[in-house]
């Protein structure tokens, strides 16, 4: 099998998420044996999913795919740091894997974590989770500075795809591998975000797919 385009990698995630969206998803996450066994041999992953660690946002589940379909890095806050650009680095170059989702969702909890230590400096977070958090505070403090500090919701709701940004960019732009492959081999990062009120996933930057429908 050769590998999916980004375009046809990204159509058929809104695909799978449209089955999903409207309860007519298959589930292929339950495999046959002999599926079971032709995956035992090699993964072919046609998407890599950078998402957060949210119990609500399996990506499998929420694009209807199965075993073997989609190589998922789930990280609170679908932050970026050095094992999550290796990871994406591994999958795109072994597999040939050309689309990478960076994947945040409403209501994300880090960003909320983010937030209250803004607001409360000195808090009691761990070394380890601050390390989470120090990544996503320049997306909610220059947010903080503007008329969304009135508002929290609001702020919350800008943050949420600012860090989403913030993670695009750096895969972009952080990984001499991924600039190459983005340059000459067709990759390509979008960011998305998953609504856990609708289930709906909107892509950013969609170009790609919606040209080819
Ligand atoms: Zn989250």
């Amino acid at each position: 099998m050769t590998m999916l385009s980004a375009a046809e990698a990204l159509k058929r995630l809104r695909a799978g998420n449209a089955r999903f969206v409207s309860g007519e998803g298959v589930r292929e996450a339950y495999p046959s044996q002999a599926r079971l066994a032709e995956i035992a041999q090699t993964q072919e992953p046609f998407a890599i999913i950078l998402g957060c660690s949210d119990a609500r946002v399996p990506a499998e589940i929420i694009f209807d795919k199965g075993l073997g379909d989609l190589f998922v890095i789930r990280v609170a806050g679908n932050i970026v740091a050095p094992s999550q650009v290796g990871s994406v680095e591994f999958a795109a170059a072994r597999f040939g894997t050309r689309l990478v989702v960076v994947l945040g969702h409403s209501e994300c909890g880090a960003i909320d974590a983010t937030l209250e230590e803004l607001l409360r400096p000195g808090g009691r977070q761990s070394r380890n989770l601050r390390s989470i958090v120090d990544r996503i505070r320049p997306s909610v403090e220059e947010m903080m500075k503007t008329e969304l500090r009135n508002d929290l919701d609001a702020l919350v709701k800008h943050a949420v795809r600012a860090n989403v940004d913030v993670s695009v960019n750096h895969l972009r732009h952080g990984s001499e591998i991924l600039e190459e492959l983005i340059e000459s081999d067709g990759l390509l990062i979008v960011g998305a975000e998953y609504s856990l009120t609708t289930g709906k996933v909107e892509f950013f930057e969609d170009t790609t797919a919606t040209a080819e429908e």
